[in-house]
């Protein structure tokens, strides 16, 4: 069968290929252990699942509004309202299939063909992967340990140009954990400014898995506001990852472009999902706290367990649940058997010899680090990093 061009210019996710060869090798009866993952490993917190348990007894099984029942909406704007200080109207929301459909929305209607994306490294897999997509030019922003992987208003200024259409970022971030001060918001708002052309995606699904306090939004500047399109959902703050309900607040056109967009790909999405996110964003907030405390607790284990492991250097995370180590002294060595050359085979080998899944820095534009997740047992990443250090042990 022929199949489209369309497919070439995108990669698949490293991020799922991974957890993919990890269940191969598990089928296989190894007891692997996956530190791939981009997900809570809890349970959704009794009071949703209540809420999603009476909306099917309620009949909620038909088809839905596209861009989301009002009341959803509703309470979305009520969200920004109580945690970010921020005024939207139901028109500014619109309800996706999780936020990367939110993503995937925005980009489509936002970029031309040749528009320029500027993505500051590292970022989330998806976000180059959609502009390429949609024939926009990746214009990737490399950052630097030392500015613990943020971008400075400087590198942002060089890198705008009159094509530019879009600059993506995600605080806390993913992979890398850093989170942007309220300081370093209102210098990178100072460049855009000068931009006005140039539209602004904030990825903040993050935002409950927050170590140093309160979450800023980029929005919060007035003159930025109406061309930031803030993305959020409930898969990470409130474990939720399968019910997919992710959402954009932003300028009303581009939230009605959206909604053109996905009355012909998907129509509105889940309706039980809908119902069961209301709940979760207007009830207390409690085992969201409860679980963010959790990653807490399990960042300060992973931060000492890889002082133990030689020539890896780490910035602390701020946000999110993951560490990003700079790997590259492992780069050029061998086992005897296979030789390290860069990222990706790094977590081949640790994959295949200490049956640990991990992800390249490579997939998120930074080559020199990989990506483990602590979104697993404190028991689970105690048995990781000690097969991990011990098959890295054997690399010379
Ligand atoms: N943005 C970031 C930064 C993410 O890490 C993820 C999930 N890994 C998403 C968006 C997408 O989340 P979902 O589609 O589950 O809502």
């Amino acid at each position: 069968m022929q199949l489209s061009s369309r497919l070439a210019r995108f990669n698949e996710p490293e991020t799922l290929k991974m957890a993919k060869l990890g269940r191969e090798l598990r089928a296989q009866g190894i007891d692997v252990i996956d530190l791939s993952v981009g997900e809570p490993d809890f349970d959704t917190p009794e009071h949703i699942k209540e809420a999603l348990h009476k909306a099917i007894d309620e009949n909620f099984s038909h088809y839905t509004p596209v861009a989301g029942y009002p009341d959803l909406k509703q309470a979305i704007c009520t969200k920004l309202k109580r945690d970010n200080n921020l005024d939207y109207k139901p028109e500014n929301i619109i309800v996706s299939n999780g936020a990367k459909h939110s993503i995937a929305n925005l980009i489509m209607a936002l970029i031309d063909k040749d528009d320029e994306v500027i993505i500051p490294t590292p970022y989330w897999v998806t976000y180059s992967e959609i502009v390429k997509l949609c024939q926009g030019k990746v214009v990737l922003v490399r950052t630097s340990f030392e500015n613990r992987y943020k971008i400075t208003p400087a590198e942002l200024e060089a890198a705008i140009t009159p094509k530019t259409k879009l600059f993506m970022f995600s605080s806390p971030n993913n992979p890398t954990g850093s989170v942007y001060s309220k300081e370093e918001l209102t210098a990178l708002a100072e460049v855009f400014k000068k931009h006005p052309n140039v539209a602004i995606m904030s990825d903040e699904i993050y935002e409950y898995t927050n170590y140093v306090g309160n979450h800023e939004s980029i929005a919060q500047f007035p003159e930025l506001k109406d061309r930031v399109a803030i993305i959020h959902g409930l898969s990470k703050g409130y474990a939720m990852t399968g019910y997919r309900l992710g959402y954009l607040a932003g300028n009303a056109d581009l939230v009605k472009g959206c909604e053109k967009l996905q009355g012909q790909f998907t129509s509105g999405i889940n309706a039980v999902t809908q119902r069961g996110g209301i709940i979760a964003l207007t009830a207390d907030l409690k085992p969201t706290v409860e679980m963010g405390k959790e990653f807490e607790k399990r960042k300060q284990r992973v931060l000492e367990l890889l002082k133990e492991l030689p020539g890896v250097k780490c910035v602390i995370p701020d946000g999110a649940f993951y560490v990003f180590p700079v790997v590259k002294t492992y780069f050029g060595k061998t086992d005897g058997e296979e030789t390290i050359n860069n990222a990706d085979e790094l977590c081949m080998y640790l994959l295949n010899k200490a049956h640990v899944t991990t992800v390249t820095g490579s997939a998120f534009g930074e080559p020199d680090c990989i990506r483990l997740s602590f979104a697993n047992s404190l028991p689970s990443i105690e048995k990781a990093y000690a097969r991990i250090k011990e098959a890295l042990a054997k690399l010379h």
